[in-house]
């Protein structure tokens, strides 16, 4: 019963500032208290787990005359992956300078089980 208190709370204060952050640019940590009714501790303790989850970023500000947080919700963005592939041994393939290759099938007059420079390529 706990534990589903506790995901409520996060799946709240998530929505809340995902809001906040479209509308405004996010919600400072005091007011999202006053607005959910709970302490600085528990508050506090689930938006730093949602810190972890990388789901809102806190950032420092001053908010009438205190040093608190600014939640804000971060947007899921698929990372870029660089790959890289060397092409270099599959170049070496003869099929893909070859000018035949196009008309090239088994049975053809062009056929790979027949031919000179595919074979001379794999058994090297
Ligand atoms: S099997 Fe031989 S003929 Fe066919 S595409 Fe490859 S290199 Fe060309």
């Amino acid at each position: 019963m706990i534990r589903l208190m506790q995901k409520s709370l996060e799946d709240t204060i998530l929505e809340i500032v995902k809001e906040k952050t479209k509308n405004e640019g996010g919600i400072v940590q005091s007011v999202l208290w006053g607005l959910l009714e709970i302490d600085n501790r528990e508050g506090t303790k689930t938006v730093l787990k949602l810190v972890r989850m990388g789901l809102i970023k806190r950032e420092p500000v001053v908010h009438k005359g205190r040093r608190t947080y600014k939640l804000i919700y971060v947007t899921r963005k698929i990372n870029s992956v660089k790959v890289m592939i060397n092409l270099n041994p599959v170049m070496d393939v003869p099929c893909f300078t070859c000018k035949t290759l196009e008309r090239c099938s088994a049975g053809g007059y062009f056929n790979p089980f027949r031919c000179i420079k595919l074979s001379t390529y794999l058994c090297r």
